[in-house]
């Protein structure tokens, strides 16, 4: 199964939309459709590289709103 998601795959340029692989879920887990996401200052810190432990590529936005569907 796919997904859309908008990507940050290098500092300072713009997020990118992006068709990846929904991983399979681990033990626990869940499985939410987003249906908003906010973007926070720590987000746009992250977008900009000034947080040296980001990996890139990378899906921003921690302040989600969704249904859990699986
Ligand atoms: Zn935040």
């Amino acid at each position: 199964m796919t997904c859309e998601a908008v990507v940050l795959e290098a500092f300072g340029e713009p997020l990118r939309p992006k068709e990846i692989e929904v991983p399979e879920l681990g033990e626990g887990q869940v499985l939410v459709m987003l249906e908003a996401s906010g973007v926070c200052g720590s987000d746009v810190h992250m977008a900009d590289g000034e947080d040296p432990r980001v990996p890139l590529p990378i899906i921003l936005g921690h302040e989600g709103v969704g249904r859990a569907v699986r």
